[in-house]
């Protein structure tokens, strides 16, 4: 098979034991695992993975990405709180959706009433990470205002943590969400079908075993995707951390100085840059670039292996201090960080291979 560089390699094996190791520590204290597929656009092939190692649910924060992943016969849960523009769309590709603004919920329920559905709902509330959510003390009040309509079904109460403020889950504010489940509950009658206690960076809960016990649904995409727990940025024991990988090819190798000859102005990206001179090095240039990736977010696997800078198109590379020989045409092969696969996984000159 002839391969087209720079690629983004999935091997599905992979994921799909992250996810069945991860399901399985969650279902001993009854947590449902909501795969998160945004990282890599909803690939319907890997999302199959998820689904292939236990996952309940697919959860996405674009629609457009739910919108790949129709066929599955899980339910499809919108992530990201819906746009008033896009309330139709959410009501036909996705089961149930996240939650925080009484308005779009009154046109998601019009417009669900319309078609003659009920769409569920989770309704997320802000335990103090600061971004999306009904501000605590707020809750029971808000719930009053949805509770009669008849389009929307409050299926859970969620919370999300640490992607903004970096507040770390734990017993006190996941305990938080458990109690506010139960007050709603008991105020207006119901059952929570769903208490979503937040992202990857919740496991660490999962692992000690304090998660607190209503708490039923983790939303998993990182810890699946690179096998990191994201509260404290560790390696989860028993995952794969390469289940991705990022290949560009060599087009250039010279033996050159490390400081450019000449008066130094502007790069490419407007900045003066600064050189440290280690003398003559064996310096590489891979076919890739920013348009394809950014250098902060790959991890060379050959570790000896510098990596030296990029502009749009071009990575340089330092072969020094590697005992095998490099040579034009080999490829080189990175682990990526979580903003790495995003970029690489939206640029449309990055190939997308799944093994
Ligand atoms: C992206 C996202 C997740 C998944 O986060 P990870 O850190 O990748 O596990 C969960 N919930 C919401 C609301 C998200 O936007």
């Amino acid at each position: 098979m002839i391969m087209r560089y720079p690629a983004l390699i999935v091997d599905k094996a992979k994921i799909q034991h992250n996810t069945r190791l991860l399901v399985n520590k969650c279902d001993e204290l009854g947590i449902g695992v909501a795969a998160v597929t945004k990282v890599f656009c909803g690939n319907p092939e890997i999302a199959q993975a998820m689904v292939d190692g236990g996952a309940y649910m697919l959860a996405d924060s674009r629609i457009e990405n739910l919108r790949r992943l129709r066929h599955f016969n899980i339910p499809r849960m919108l992530l990201r709180i819906p746009m008033k523009s896009q309330v139709g769309e959410v009501i036909e590709y996705a089961d149930i959706s996240l939650n925080s603004e009484a308005d779009t919920i009154r046109e998601i329920s019009e417009a669900a009433l319309k078609k003659n559905t009920i769409h569920k709902i989770i309704l997320m509330t802000d335990l103090g990470d600061l971004r999306e959510g009904v501000w605590n003390e707020n809750l029971l009040e808000f719930v009053g205002e949805i509770a009669e309509l008849k389009g929307v079904h409050l299926a859970g109460l969620g919370t999300n943590l640490t992607c903004y403020g970096g507040v770390i889950p734990d017993k006190d504010n996941l305990g938080r969400l458990a109690e506010l489940a139960v007050e709603i509950e008991n105020r207006y009658g119901i059952q929570l079908e769903y208490i979503s206690g937040g992202n990857s960076s919740s496991l660490h809960l999962v692992f000690s075993k304090d998660m607190p016990r209503r708490i039923n649904q983790l939303r998993l995409g990182e810890s699946i995707v690179l096998g990191l727990e994201t509260a404290y940025g560790q390696r989860i024991e028993g995952t794969y951390r390469d289940a991705f990988t990022f290949a560009a090819e060599i087009v250039e190798i010279k033996d050159k100085p490390s400081a450019p000859v000449g008066n130094i102005g502007m790069d490419a990206f407007g900045r003066k840059p600064v050189f440290v001179d280690k003398g003559k090095r064996k310096r590489g240039i891979l076919a890739a670039g920013r348009e394809d990736i950014d250098i902060s977010c790959i991890i060379p696997r050959d570790s000896c292996i510098g990596l030296i800078g990029a502009s749009s198109d071009h990575l340089l590379v330092d072969f020094t201090d590697c005992s095998r020989t490099y040579r034009v045409g080999d490829v080189v092969e990175f682990d990526v960080t979580y903003g790495g696969l995003l970029a690489a996984s939206t640029s449309e000159y990055v190939t997308k291979v799944i093994i």
